[in-house]
């Protein structure tokens, strides 16, 4: 699939380079150019030449002595590793790789360097968590929102991880401008593939509920809302046109929303299937929330990629998982966190009813799917609990019966294979992207330093060092 070399975001700037060469041959051809035009000309392009020249010199290489390296491709550790890095990609990974002389030498030789890790299931671009009520949103403006999500990013990628896959923000679009502040360097934070909107029924899962029927809420608020198959497949046209990287649907009623059930189907499995053949014309990818059976086994059925929460799966549900190839992404840490949040009153009461029991089982139905062997990818919901703390969730996947191994595989192979990125990102090999971290102690026989991040690189620039 044309996605899988590159985000759309990219191809349009792709596209756009292109037609920009195009008018330049056209508007100038060449045999129309004076003498002095032309002397002008090349000593720009001389100028240009030596600019060049001087960026490639500028651009030192760096060389990471790693102690310890984890290569979750193989699911192995290797002893004294040399990694080096040109520009933003990794160039050579082995041991005693010389290292030339001008390179740049980060000494982790006492650390465990892993690939940079991947979040499947972030909420980066809906501000602060201040009172876990949606309805907040409304005492903000969409610019206030955005600008007030800067430290989610910052924070999510100083505790090691460098990509996320954002799955949904109240105001529509603002995870798109989040992620291309990011990408130009205005602000610091992880790669982010985002979904632009929730797309969602009337009063749904994905959308702002609690509020009176006479009230009329902005045009981003209830930017993703479809409630039929050709409703769906319209935002889906729009979302693709908009910049989003995959499409979020709600097959399901949730935990955190008003007036919802987590235990009802709320779309059919017929605009279900409309999302994903609408999503693939663009060559975008669909996650679905979901929490019931029925609305679980009609997405996996309808061909999503993945079931995020997936907290009420049944055998037949694991089953056909495993039979369609699609990835569970199970928030299994974030319990603690709406419990602590109930315990200080910083939750709404009935989100606390939705929840009851609903942890336990998610948990047991998690180690149920372990152990069928379905695809797992690495999941928290950040923003149910504070950026930054997603590396909690490790101790917990181990604890309900993963490798530690499997859980580093979960948040760096599987997650970029879910993306769609495995020849970007993922692992430390060779043409990839320089993302690297690095902790004290060995994941594979405590995963719980994964809370202790202590060295960060993305795309070849450090962001955190001891
Ligand atoms: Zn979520």
């Amino acid at each position: 699939m044309v996605w899988a070399e590159a985000p759309p975001q990219q191809i349009k700037e792709a596209r756009n380079a292109r037609l920009k060469d195009l008018s330049v041959e056209g508007f100038w051809p060449s045999i129309y150019l004076s003498e002095g035009e032309i002397m002008k000309r090349l000593l720009g392009f001389l100028l240009c030449f030596c600019l060049l020249g001087a960026n490639v010199a500028i651009a030192q290489a760096i060389a990471i002595k790693a102690g310890r390296l984890v290569d979750p491709e193989a699911g192995s550790v290797l002893a004294d590793q040399v990694v080096l890095i040109h520009e933003n990609k990794i160039q050579a990974v082995g041991k005693n790789l010389p290292i030339p002389a001008d390179a740049k030498v980060i000494d982790l030789s006492q650390m465990t360097v892993l690939p940079g890790l991947i979040d499947c299931h972030t909420h980066l671009a809906d501000g602060p968590t201040d009172d876990g009520d949606p309805l907040s949103q409304l005492k903000k403006t969409s610019a206030q929102v955005a600008l007030e999500s800067v430290p989610n990013a910052r924070k999510m990628l100083e505790s090691g991880f460098t990509t996320v896959r954002d799955v949904g923000v109240y105001r529509a679009l603002n995870d798109i401008a989040l992620r291309d502040a990011i990408a130009h360097g205005y602000i610091e934070g992880p790669r982010m593939f985002v979904a632009g909107a929730y797309i969602t029924i009337t009063g749904g899962a994905g959308a702002m509920t609690g509020l009176a029927p006479d009230i009329k809420l902005p045009w981003d608020l209830h930017y993703g809302e479809a409630n039929s198959p050709w409703e769906v497949r319209q935002k889906i046209r729009q979302l693709a046109h908009d910049g989003a990287d995959h499409i979020k649907v709600l097959s399901t009623g949730a935990v955190l929303t008003h007036g919802s059930n987590p235990k009802s189907q709320e779309f059919t499995l017929e605009e279900l299937q409309a999302a994903v053949d609408e999503a693939n014309h663009f060559g975008l990818r669909v996650a679905a929330h979901a929490h019931a059976p029925r609305g679980i086994k009609n997405a996996i059925r309808a061909g999503v990629a993945s079931i995020e929460h997936a907290t009420l799966i049944d055998d037949e549900g694991i089953a056909l998982a495993k039979e369609h190839g699609t990835y569970l992404d199970m928030d299994i840490y974030d319990e603690e966190c709406i419990q602590e949040a109930g315990r200080k009153g910083n939750i709404p009461k009935d989100f606390l009813q939705h929840d009851a029991e609903l942890g336990q089982i998610q948990r047991d139905n998690f180690r149920k799917a372990i152990k069928a062997g379905v695809k797992m990818a690495f999941g928290t919901d950040a923003g149910v609990c504070p950026y930054g703390t997603s590396g909690k969730q490790f101790a917990f996947m181990v604890k309900y019966g993963m490798s530690p191994m499997q859980a580093i595989q979960a948040a760096t192979t599987s997650a970029a294979d879910l993306l769609g990125h495995s020849k970007e990102f993922g692992s430390i090999k060779p043409g990839k992207y320089a993302d690297v971290i690095a902790v004290s102690g060995d994941p594979l026989q405590d995963v719980s330093v994964l809370e202790h991040v202590e060295f960060v690189m993305k795309d070849g620039k450090v962001y955190k060092t001891r």
